[in-house]
C-alpha cells in the first residue's frame, strides 16, 4: 500500500459537488477580485474565530508582515518569536526591518513561556506566537507577559485554524491573528490565500488599505501598500470548506487519537498536548533519535513522511547575517534533528492508518 504524507485530492473529493458548484457560480458571476464572496467569507471566518473583523489577504506571509507594518513595528524594534518555526514567521518580522529574537520551544513545540522574559529588552515591541503543528500555545501566560511589559501580540495561526485555549480560539488573544489558507493547511483553498482577524476596527481598516496598494478610495493612495487581495474564487471555495470545519477538525482528532493509542514503540516519542490547550493536528509529529533509519524503513514500505522543519530559521542561509551557529538554540536544533510528520489528512482510511501504525510498531 502506498501512503503519501498528505492527500489534497481526498480533501477535494469529500465535498466535490459543493466545490464544483461554487467554482462555476464564481466563474459565471463576472466579478473576480474583492466582491461578495470575499465579503461573505470575511464575515463567516470572523464569526468562526469569534473576532469582530476579518480581512482576506493573498497569503499567510502577507498576513504576517502586514500585521507588523500596520502595528508600526520596523527597524530598530525587536520581536520575540519561537526558534522552531516555519521560516515565514521570521520573514514576517524581517521584511519590516525589525529584528527577530528567538525563544526556545517547550515540550509541546510551542514558545516556552518560561524562556520569554529573559529575552525582553527596551527594544522589544511584540511577541509573535506560532501555534505550531495545530497545537495552541500557553496563551494565559503569554498574554500576561505582554500586558506586564506592554508588548503587542501577534499570533501565527497558519497551522491552528480552530485550535482553542479553554474554548477561546487561537488568533483572538492578541492584536492580530494571522492565517494562511495554503492548500495543505487545515482550512486550505485551491491556491494561495490568507487573512487576519482582529477586534480593533482601526487595524481592520488599515489592513484593508494596505492590501489594496494603500488606497481606501480608488486611485487615492495614502501609504505604500501591497497587492494582497484574497480572490473571489478562493473565498468562495474556502466558504464551502469553512462550512464543514467542525467535521473536518473532528476527523483529525479521531485520526490523532488512533495514532496515539496505536503506536507503541520505545524508539518513537509521541506528541503531547498541553492541558487546556486544544490541538487540531495540522501535523502528527513524532520524534525518533534514529530518524534517518526510520525514514528509510518507512520508504521501503512506501510510506511517505515529511520533516517540519529540517533547518531552523537561525541556521538557514537566508539568515546567516544574524550571526547564529549550531548550538545557539539546542532544543530547537534537537527537534529539527529528530521530528518527523507521519501521514495525516482528511479522508485517510482506517486501513491506511493501520498500515502506518503496524509499520511504526514493527520498526
Ligand atoms: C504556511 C505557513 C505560513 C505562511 O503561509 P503562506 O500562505 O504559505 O504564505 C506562515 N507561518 C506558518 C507557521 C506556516 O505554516
Amino acid at each position: 500500500m502506498k501512503i503519501m504524507p498528505n492527500r489534497l485530492d481526498r480533501g477535494f473529493e469529500i465535498y466535490q459537488e459543493e466545490f464544483e458548484k461554487k467554482a462555476l457560480e464564481v466563474l459565471r458571476s463576472g466579478w473576480y477580485v474583492l466582491g461578495k464572496e470575499v465579503d461573505a467569507f470575511e464575515k463567516e471566518f470572523a464569526a468562526y474565530t469569534g473576532s469582530a473583523h476579518c480581512v482576506g489577504l493573498g497569503n499567510g506571509l502577507d498576513a504576517l508582515w502586514l500585521a507588523f507594518r500596520v502595528l508600526g513595528i520596523g527597524a530598530g524594534d525587536e520581536v520575540l518569536v519561537q526558534a522552531n518555526t516555519y521560516i515565514a514567521s521570521v520573514m514576517g518580522i524581517t521584511i519590516n526591518g525589525a529584528t527577530p529574537v528567538f525563544v526556545e520551544p517547550d515540550a509541546f513545540y510551542n514558545m516556552d513561556p518560561c524562556a520569554i522574559e529573559e529575552k525582553i529588552t527596551e527594544r522589544t515591541k511584540a511577541i509573535l506566537v506560532v501555534h505550531l503543528y495545530g497545537q495552541a500555545s500557553d496563551m494565559k501566560t503569554i498574554t500576561a507577559i505582554c500586558k506586564k511589559h506592554n508588548l503587542r501580540l501577534v499570533e501565527d495561526c497558519a497551522q491552528s485554524h480552530g485550535a482553542c485555549v479553554d474554548g477561546k480560539m487561537t488568533g483572538t488573544f492578541g492584536d492580530i491573528g494571522c492565517f494562511s489558507f495554503y492548500p495543505s493547511k487545515n482550512l486550505g483553498g485551491f491556491g494561495d490565500g490568507g487573512a487576519i482577524v482582529t477586534d480593533d476596527p482601526g487595524i481592520a481598516s488599515d489592513m484593508r488599505m494596505y492590501r489594496n496598494y494603500g488606497s481606501e478610495k480608488r486611485y487615492y493612495n495614502k501609504v505604500v501598500g501591497a497587492n494582497s487581495r484574497l480572490d473571489e474564487l478562493q473565498a468562495g471555495l474556502l466558504r464551502v470548506r469553512l462550512s464543514h470545519m467542525e467535521e473536518l477538525t473532528a476527523e483529525r482528532h479521531k485520526l490523532a487519537a488512533k495514532y496515539t493509542a496505536g503506536i507503541k514503540n520505545p524508539e518513537i516519542r509521541l506528541p503531547a498536548v498541553r492541558e487546556g490547550c486544544d490541538c487540531v493536528w495540522h501535523q502528527y509529529v513524532i520524534r525518533c533519535e534514529k530518524r534517518q533509519e526510520l525514514i528509510d524503513y518507512l520508504n521501503e514500505r512506501e510510506i511517505g513522511t515529511i520533516i517540519h522543519y529540517p533547518i531552523p530559521p537561525h541556521l538557514s542561509e537566508a539568515y546567516s547575517s544574524l550571526g547564529y551557529h549550531r548550538g545557539s538554540f539546542p532544543i530547537t536544533e534537537h527537534y529539527a534533528d529528530t521530528v518527523l510528520s507521519i501521514p495525516m489528512y482528511n479522508g485517510m482510511t482506517d486501513e491506511e492508518q493501520q498500515y502506518v501504525i503496524d509499520a511504526l510498531n514493527a520498526f
